[in-house]
Parts: C-alpha cells; sequence; structure tokens
C-alpha cells in the first residue's frame, strides 16, 4: 500500500496513515470518478466496495426493464473527451446492461480498479482530532488511516423492505428489485406478486407480466409516469449532441436539473388559454422525458394550481389508456402534486394493465397485513403467490451513511448529530466531522439532477479543496456550526417556496416509518447551488475552518 504524502516531512503523526484518502463505496459513479481525479494529483487511495465489481446503482439493480431517466448522452461522463465521443450508447436511455458496461469500461480504461477492495463493507469510521486522522474499519478486517475520508456511498443504495409480519415465513422466491439476483429471474408460469410503484415498480411490471402466468400489482399510491419515449439512437442526433459536446457539459451547470437542450419556461401555465396548455402539454408528452414535460410552464413545481392542470392532464392519459375505469381511477394520482415525487419514465406501463393477467389491487384501501408461506394477506383478501418481488425502495440519502459507525473520537457519532434529520453544508461536508466529505450528499441539488453531473461537480470540488489543503500544507478542514445552520436554513426555505414537501416522498424520509420528516434535497437548482460552491471557494473557503 502507498503511504500518505501529505505534509509526510513535518508531522509524525501522518507517517501512520496508510494513504491520503480514504474512499468508502469505490464501484459506483461517484467512487469511479473520485479515484480518477486522486489518482490524477498523485495522492494515494485505498476504496471499499460492498460490491463485488464496479457499477454501484448499476450493479445492484438488475431488475428486467431497469433503465436509465435522463438521456444517455447526458447520463455519461463528461470528464474524458475521448470518453464521450468513443462511447456509443445504442438507444436513447441506457438500459442497466449498457450502463454497467459503461462504468466497467470506465474502470478498466482509466486503470481503477487496482484501487478498490471488493466484497469489503466498512462498518466503521473513527476520527482522532489529536492525529488528524480517520481510522476506517471493514468487515473484512481490514484497517486503514488517512487524514481524509470520502463518503461515495450513494443515496439510492440501502434497499429496503418493509417490516411486514411473516415476511420470512413465505416458502416462494422473493427478491428485492435493488438486490436482484446477477443469474436474472425466469416469472414463466408464475404467479408473482409485486409491492411498489415507484419507478423501479414501475418499469419492472410490464417486463414481468409479459413473462408471469399472472401479476398481482399491489399497490398503495399511484405515482404519475410520463412515457420516455425510448427509442434506437437517432445516428444524426449523436453526432450533433458529440460535436455539441463541450457547450452542452458547460451549459448543463447553468440549468436548474443538470441537462442542457432545454430552453426554460417564460410563461406560467395559467396565463395561456386552456386549448394552448392542452397543445403544449400534448407536444411534451410526444416527445417523451421528464425534464421536457416539467418545462413546460415555469411555475409546475411553484404555483398548485397551475401543477393541478399538468397533474389532471397526465391523468387523463391514463384515464383514455387503461380499458377498464375502476383500474384507471386507482391509477390516477391524488395524493401529490406532480413532480414533487420523482418523476417516473415508463414504456407501456399503464398499458399493461390491460392485459388479463394482470390484477391491481389497492393495497391503500386495504393494507398489507402479513406475509404468509404461501403468499400474502391484505385486509381484504388473501393472494396465492409463487414469487414476490419488493419494489418498495431504499432508505434514500441517510442510510448507507447512517448503516456505518462514524464518529469523532471523545465526540458525537453521525447518527446522533442526525437524530433530527440529516445536515450538511452544501452537501459536501457536516460540522463536527472534520476531515470527512460527503458526495451529493443531504442538503446538495444531487437527488434532483442529472446525477452525473452532480457527482462530477461534487467531487471536483471535493479534490480540489484537497488540492488548496495540500499545496498550503493544511491537514484539517472543518464546518464552522454557523454557515451549516445557514445552509441548512437556506435548504428549508427553497424547498418551502416550492411544491415539494407537499408529498410524501423519500426526499422527506416518508417512505421509512420513524424517520424524521424533513426534505433533504436542495431544490434551487444546480445552477444556484454550483454558483454558491464556486463562491464559497472564491472567498476563501467561506464556512470552513482550516488548520493544521
Ligand atoms: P451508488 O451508485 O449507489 O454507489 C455507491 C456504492 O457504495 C455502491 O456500490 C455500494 O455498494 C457502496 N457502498 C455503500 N455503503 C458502503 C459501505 N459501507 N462500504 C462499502 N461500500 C459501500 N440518477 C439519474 O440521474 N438518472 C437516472 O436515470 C437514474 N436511474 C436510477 C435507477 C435506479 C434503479 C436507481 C436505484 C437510481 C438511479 N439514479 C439515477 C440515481 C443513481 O443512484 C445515480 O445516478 C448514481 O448511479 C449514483 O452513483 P453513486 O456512486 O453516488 O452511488
Ligand atoms: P420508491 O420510489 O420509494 O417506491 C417504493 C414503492 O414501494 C412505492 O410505491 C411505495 O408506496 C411502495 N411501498 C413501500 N412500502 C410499502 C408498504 N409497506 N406497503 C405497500 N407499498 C409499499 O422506490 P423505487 O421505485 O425503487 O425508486 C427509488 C428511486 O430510485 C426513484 O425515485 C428514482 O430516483 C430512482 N430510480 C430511478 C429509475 C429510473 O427510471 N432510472 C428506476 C428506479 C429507481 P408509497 O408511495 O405509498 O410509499
Amino acid at each position: 500500500m502507498v503511504k500518505s504524502g501529505w505534509g509526510a516531512t513535518d508531522s509524525t503523526s501522518l507517517q501512520s496513515a496508510d494513504v491520503d484518502v480514504i474512499v468508502v463505496g469505490g464501484g459506483g459513479v461517484a467512487g469511479l470518478y473520485l479515484l480518477y481525479r486522486l489518482k490524477g494529483l498523485g495522492l494515494s487511495a485505498t476504496a471499499f466496495e460492498a460490491g463485488q465489481d464496479v457499477g454501484g446503482t448499476w450493479y445492484w439493480n438488475r431488475y428486467p426493464g431497469c433503465r436509465c431517466d435522463v438521456d444517455s448522452l447526458e447520463y455519461s461522463y463528461s470528464f474524458a473527451s475521448d470518453l464521450q465521443q468513443e462511447w456509443h450508447w445504442p438507444e436513447r436511455y441506457g438500459t442497466q446492461p449498457e450502463i454497467l458496461r459503461y462504468l466497467s469500461h470506465v474502470a478498466n480504461r482509466f486503470a481503477l480498479r487496482r484501487y478498490i477492495r471488493f466484497n469489503t463493507r466498512v462498518t466503521s469510521a473513527v476520527f482522532d482530532s489529536e492525529s488528524n486522522l480517520w481510522t476506517v474499519v471493514t468487515d473484512q478486517n481490514d484497517t486503514v488511516r488517512a487524514p481524509f475520508c470520502i463518503m461515495a456511498t450513494g443515496n439510492l443504495s440501502t434497499p429496503r423492505k418493509p417490516d411486514f409480519p411473516g415476511i420470512d415465513m413465505f416458502q416462494g422466491a422473493s427478491y428485492h428489485t435493488g438486490l436482484w439476483p446477477h443469474e436474472g429471474v425466469d416469472f414463466t408460469g408464475l404467479k408473482v406478486g409485486i409491492i411498489g410503484t415507484g419507478s423501479s415498480g414501475v418499469q419492472s411490471i410490464p417486463h414481468i407480466a409479459a413473462q408471469a402466468e399472472h401479476l398481482h400489482v399491489f399497490q398503495r399510491t399511484a405515482n404519475f409516469s410520463l412515457p420516455a419515449r425510448n427509442a434506437p439512437m437517432d445516428a444524426e442526433i449523436e453526432a450533433m449532441h458529440k460535436v455539441e459536446y463541450p457547450v452542452r457539459r458547460q451549459a448543463a451547470y447553468d440549468t436548474p436539473f443538470g441537462i442542457a437542450g432545454y430552453p426554460p419556461p417564460e410563461k406560467s401555465a395559467l396565463e395561456v388559454s386552456a386549448g394552448e396548455r392542452e397543445r403544449i402539454y400534448e407536444s411534451k408528452w410526444r416527445y417523451g422525458g421528464s425534464i421536457s414535460f416539467l418545462y413546460a410552464f415555469n411555475d409546475l413545481l411553484t404555483n398548485k394550481a397551475a401543477n393541478d392542470t399538468a397533474s389532471e392532464f397526465v391523468r387523463q392519459k391514463i384515464r383514455a389508456t387503461v380499458k377498464n375505469s375502476k383500474v384507471a381511477d386507482l391509477l390516477a394520482p391524488t395524493t401529490h402534486p406532480i413532480g414533487t415525487k420523482r418523476l417516473i419514465l415508463d414504456t407501456n406501463y399503464y398499458e399493461t394493465y390491460n392485459r388479463d393477467n394482470v390484477t391491481l389491487v389497492d393495497v391503500k384501501g386495504a393494507p398489507i397485513e402479513e406475509i404468509t408461506r404461501t403468499g400474502l394477506r391484505t385486509t381484504k383478501g388473501s393472494y396465492d403467490l409463487d414469487a414476490i418481488v419488493f419494489a418498495t425502495g431504499f432508505d434514500a440519502m441517510t442510510g448507507a451513511m447512517l448503516d456505518i459507525d462514524i464518529r469523532v473520537s471523545g465526540g458525537p457519532a453521525l447518527k446522533d448529530s442526525w437524530s433530527a434529520g440529516p445536515r450538511t453544508y452544501l452537501g459536501l461536508m457536516i460540522a463536527g466531522f472534520p476531515n470527512l466529505f460527503t458526495i451529493t450528499g443531504p442538503g446538495s441539488p444531487g437527488v434532483k439532477s442529472n446525477m452525473m453531473l452532480s457527482i462530477e461537480q461534487h467531487t471536483n470540488w471535493i479534490v480540489d479543496c484537497l488540492q488548496h489543503l495540500r499545496s498550503r500544507r493544511h491537514r484539517r478542514i472543518e464546518v464552522e456550526p454557523e454557515a451549516e445552520e445557514n445552509w441548512v436554513s437556506h435548504v428549508r426555505e427553497v424547498a418551502d417556496s416550492t411544491l415539494y414537501p407537499l408529498a410524501n416522498s423519500w426526499y422527506m424520509g416518508a417512505n421509512i416509518p420513524g424517520k424524521p420528516l424533513i426534505f433533504m434535497p436542495y431544490v434551487g437548482g444546480v445552477h444556484m447551488y454550483k454558483k454558491k460552491c464556486d463562491e464559497v471557494v472564491a472567498n476563501g473557503y467561506e464556512g470552513f475552518a482550516i488548520s493544521g
């Protein structure tokens, strides 16, 4: 292992560091890019990855139908011009196997695997304030010390099954979409039940329905889904996009969602005639994708009356597609404004309910009471099943970090600091936890954006910060509590000026019983966030105390 070179000449304590940086979660989009950047700066790093190979999200979520909901020409790294010019995406939205192949290619091409210890889960990370070193321990009994520790653990990397009574009694096969078997699953001839109609459920339901003898969909909350309009990659579009890449990638940073090419809407949904509104929604519906639709008007996420027009448009589309009117009513979302939960993109989702072998079961009206040996039971009936698919989501944004015992020796544990909800400065660092960075953490716009771009932006900020510290021979950086307090308040104020808090979403922690109900992402937009991050640096790392 390469020893830490961090100020080694003037520090005895650092001579006991094994590397400069420990990366937790080395296999995802964030871990890989981080390793690439650290390597480029000549910093030594060890990364730990719970998975057996690279891919992160795209390694674990192998359920049928899993694919990107951002155009792949955008959902791809921008850091290497050759890579983005050479890589060919066969379809508008990459499938899980394609994205996994891409990330594996990146790991090979930039020789990143050598830094990653696979099949290794970090269990604790403890900072010693005297030596300014993090000590990280894993489930494989590794102990590694470094001045800096970076959490690239992902926001949607802790799959969660509800705590149904009897869940371990089921004698059939059960799966979670986020932990899908690598060899795939053949549902042919089986009676299958799927619980959950978020993005994972909506993407997988048409595929499972096409195989299974019968599919029962257990829906608690209806969600809005738009047609993806996936298609083979258009050669002309691809060529043009690649020519424009340098401009597009830069322009993406000036947009709220980190995706260029969509002119910002200027009008309110309420200032045009009903006919004009319908025409605009219809053209967005036909084009496919979520950004296009949410960009129909400038107030869809801030004005309930404006949002109602878009929500109703989609409800009408659902009613026009689903032949059984009772089923259509159940599928038409009424509990939240469109866009306040992650807007889903699908291929033939609503059409699937016209199949004879698909039954929608309302488990809001009649909740699931228990999983039985032979299926499941709701308050209204029992269902015999050969297989159950849990498309029940994740302990999002905080789950992976809180699964690790992160603490400062003699000081607080992260789970205590975050007991009332996560608090960060810029989603990059946490007051009271020196030299610990997070990539797209709570308080950043990460999950509300094209994650590839946000991950690159966060990583660049962190690595530039390390470079700044190293060039000045500093050994310690920490957040000033007041800066964190101000940022947390700002994140809350911005969220409160939108419709987002009206939805019981995982953004709010609402999907996990007992989790504090705090709106976690920053929804001021990638453009505003990046501006703030850049200003912080220009003002000499405003809000951070640098020492050592
Ligand atoms: P991850 O990919 O989650 O990687 C984190 C890694 O950390 C994992 O490999 C995990 O094993 C590892 N890890 C966690 N804890 C530990 C530990 N204690 N020790 C060791 N290793 C650990 N975003 C978009 O912008 N567009 C999309 O279309 C899109 N589609 C998605 C589809 C699905 C099914 C899901 C679940 C998410 C999707 N996302 C999408 C969000 C997606 O998570 C990000 O785009 C991106 O892949 C996140 O990369 P990451 O490296 O931050 O996290
Ligand atoms: P999710 O959006 O949290 O959906 C979980 C589903 O399970 C919801 O329908 C939820 O119902 C249901 N559920 C949970 N507990 C239940 C219970 N006790 N009884 C009945 N139903 C229950 O999770 P996800 O679908 O895995 O998606 C998570 C995120 O990952 C997405 O929002 C998106 O950001 C990302 N993702 C993206 C894509 C893509 O298109 N590229 C694909 C998959 C995932 P309630 O709504 O009532 O809680």
